[in-house]
C-alpha cells in the first residue's frame, strides 16, 4: 500500500486528466471560477464554471472504520436532535458563551424573541454531517485504527451534492481502465463506495416537505434554499435541487439571504409566503427552510439580516436547521460532550450500548475555563511542547476560523483571558500518511494527504420547543458519505475555502 497511488507516466496523467475534467463538467463536478481566476471583463454574464478540486485516485480508507462511520450515524442523529429539543440545556451552554461570543448571543436572543410570541412550528429538521479523521494510536493494546471525530455540523453541512458525483467519477476511472494495472489489488468493484449523499438529503428535505401537509389557503407549495451571494459552490447545491423534483417530485427555489425581506412575508398565520421575483404575482407557500447561509456572522452585514434570520424563525415553515439547532452544533457542545469524564452524553442517550459506541469516538477536548478542566487545558495550550498537540477553536463554522499548534500559546498571550472561554482546546488526531494527487484549477499536485470523513444524517422531529415537551423522531436516516483530502502541509481541510479536493473511498 505505500506505493499506492502509483506514479503515473505524461501519457497516463495526460489520458486520465482529459477524462476526468470533461467528466466532471458533463455531470456537474463543478464550482464556479475564484473572480481571483478569471475577469470580470472576460466573464461579464457569470456563464463559466470549473472542475471542482478533486483527487484522480480514491484514496484507501479503513472498511472496519467507514462502516463504523456509517453505522453510527443515527445515533448521532438522535443525540443532535436530543440536544436541540432540551431548550434547557443549551441555555446552559449558551451562558458561558453569550459575553464572549456576539453571534451566539444574537442567535440565542433571535430564539428568545420567537420564543415570546410562540413557535407556530413544532417541526424542526436536520442535514447533519459528522466528520472523521482515522486515528491510530501506538501507544493503546488495541493498536487497531480507529475514528474520531473533528466536529459535528449541524447547519449547511455541504458537499453532499459534489461528493456523489466524485465517487462516480472515480468508478467511471476505473471501469474504464484507466487506472494503472498495479492497483488492480486495491481499486476493485466492492471497494468503491458510490456516496448517496445527493439523493438522500433531498429525501431528507423532501420528508421536511411532506411534514408540513397542506396549504390551507391551498397555495402551492415549495421548499426554499436560503443561500450565499455569490455562492462558488452553487452546483454542490444545485444537486439537491434537481433530486429534490426528479425523485421527490418537490420543488424549490433559491433566494440569497440579503433578498429574504424583498421576496417573502409571513400572513396572519404566519405562513411564510414567497413570491418569486420572476412572477411576483405567484404566492408559494414555504414548508421548509434549508440554510446554506446564515451559519457565520459575516452573513449578517447589516442589522436587516438579523430582521430576516428573525422573520424566518418566526413563520411556521420547517427550518432545516432551527436556531437551536444550530446552536447545538456549537464547538462547545461537541466540548461538554467530549470534556474526560462529561456525565452529559448519558443524559441524552441512555442506552449505554450507543452512548458507548459514540465515545470511542470522542477524541479529548478541553474548555478554556475557570473548571479543573479548563485550568488544565490552560497548561497545555500556553506550554509550547505541549501546545504543537492541539488546536484551538471558535464557535464558527465554514472553515479557516482555527488556531494550529505552535501558534496557539502566542495567540492567547495576545487575547485577554477574559475571551478565552470563547474557544475550546481539542486534541490534534493523527491519521496515517497517505498520498493521492490533487487537481485544483488545472494545477496537478501530488504528496502526502490528509482524509476526513463526513456522514451525512437525516433527522426530522417534533418538539421541543414548547416547553417540557419531550419530543418524537419522525425520520431518522444516513444519508451518505463524503471524503475531503487536503495536502498534509495544510492544517485546514475545507474545500469551499480553497484547502481541500472532494475524494471517494477505495476501501481495504
Ligand atoms: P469548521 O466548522 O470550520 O469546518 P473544523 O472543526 O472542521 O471547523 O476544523 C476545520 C479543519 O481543521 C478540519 O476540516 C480539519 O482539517 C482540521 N481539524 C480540526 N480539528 C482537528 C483535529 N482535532 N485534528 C486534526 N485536524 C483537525
Ligand atoms: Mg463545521
Ligand atoms: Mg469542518
Amino acid at each position: 500500500m505505500a506505493d499506492y497511488p502509483p506514479e503515473l507516466s505524461a501519457e497516463e496523467q495526460n489520458f486520465i486528466f482529459a477524462e476526468l475534467k470533461d467528466w466532471s463538467i458533463a455531470h456537474g463536478l463543478a464550482v464556479r471560477p475564484a473572480p481571483s481566476f478569471i475577469q470580470q471583463s472576460q466573464d461579464p454574464s457569470s456563464v463559466l464554471a470549473t472542475t471542482a478540486p478533486v483527487t484522480i485516485f480514491p484514496s484507501l480508507f479503513p472498511r472496519r472504520c467507514f462502516e463504523d462511520g456509517l453505522s453510527i450515524q443515527k445515533a448521532y442523529n438522535e443525540l443532535y436532535s436530543a440536544i436541540a429539543r432540551d431548550e434547557e440545556w443549551l441555555q446552559g451552554i449558551v451562558e458561558e458563551l453569550v459575553d464572549v461570543d456576539d453571534f451566539v448571543a444574537k442567535l440565542w436572543q433571535t430564539h428568545l424573541a420567537v420564543k415570546k410570541e410562540g413557535y407556530v412550528q413544532d417541526i424542526s429538521l436536520g442535514l447533519f454531517r459528522s466528520d472523521y479523521m482515522v486515528h491510530e494510536d501506538p501507544s493503546q493494546t488495541d493498536p487497531l485504527p480507529g475514528l474520531k471525530q473533528v466536529e459535528f455540523n449541524t447547519i449547511a453541512s455541504s458537499f453532499g451534492g459534489l461528493s456523489s458525483q466524485v465517487s462516480a467519477l472515480h468508478r467511471y476511472l476505473f471501469a474504464l481502465g484507466a487506472y494503472p494495472s498495479s492497483t488492480s489489488s486495491l481499486v476493485k468493484a466492492d471497494a468503491l463506495r458510490q456516496s448517496q449523499s445527493a439523493s438522500r438529503l433531498a429525501n431528507g428535505l423532501a420528508a421536511g416537505h411532506r411534514a408540513y401537509g397542506e396549504s390551507k389557503k391551498g397555495l402551492p407549495l415549495c421548499v426554499l434554499f436560503v443561500v450565499q451571494d455569490p455562492e462558488r459552490n452553487v452546483f454542490d447545491q444545485r444537486h439537491l435541487e434537481y433530486a429534490l423534483l426528479e425523485e421527490n417530485d418537490v420543488r424549490s427555489f433559491r433566494v440569497p439571504f440579503g433578498k429574504v425581506l424583498a421576496y417573502t412575508k409571513l400572513d396572519g398565520d404566519r405562513n411564510l409566503i414567497y413570491n418569486p421575483p420572476h412572477s411576483p404575482s405567484t404566492s408559494y407557500e414555504v414548508t421548509t427552510i434549508y440554510y446554506r447561509a446564515g451559519y457565520s456572522p459575516d452573513d449578517y452585514v447589516k442589522e436587516e439580516d438579523w430582521e430576516a434570520r428573525l422573520h424566518l424563525e418566526k413563520s411556521r415553515a420547517i427550518k432545516c436547521p432551527s436556531v437551536l439547532t444550530q446552536l447545538a452544533g456549537c464547538k462547545k457542545v461537541q466540548q461538554v460532550l467530549a470534556t474526560p469524564h462529561s456525565p452529559h452524553l448519558k443524559r441524552f442517550l441512555p442506552d449505554d450500548e450507543v452512548a458507548s459506541q459514540l465515545l470511542k469516538t470522542f477524541a479529548p477536548i478541553y474548555p478554556l475555563d475557570k473548571s479543573d478542566a479548563g485550568l488544565e487545558a490552560k497548561k497545555l495550550a500556553t506550554d509550547s511542547s505541549s501546545a504543537v498537540r492541539y488546536v484551538l477553536k471558535p464557535q464558527r463554522e465554514g472553515g479557516g476560523n482555527n488556531i494550529y499548534r505552535k501558534a496557539i500559546p502566542p495567540f492567547l498571550q495576545k487575547l485577554p483571558e477574559t475571551q478565552w472561554p470563547a474557544y475550546i482546546l481539542m486534541e490534534m488526531i493523527e491519521p496515517p500518511p497517505l498520498k493521492n494527487v490533487i487537481i485544483r484549477n488545472g494545477v496537478v499536485e501530488r504528496g502526502g494527504v490528509i482524509c476526513e470523513l463526513g456522514v451525512y444524517g437525516v433527522c426530522l422531529w417534533r418538539g421541543g420547543s414548547r416547553q417540557g415537551e419531550k419530543g418524537e423522531i419522525l425520520e431518522n436516516f444516513e444519508a451518505g458519505y463524503l471524503l475531503r483530502t487536503k495536502g498534509d502541509q495544510s492544517e485546514e481541510g475545507g474545500v469551499a475555502a480553497g484547502f481541500g479536493a472532494v475524494d471517494s473511498c477505495c476501501l481495504v
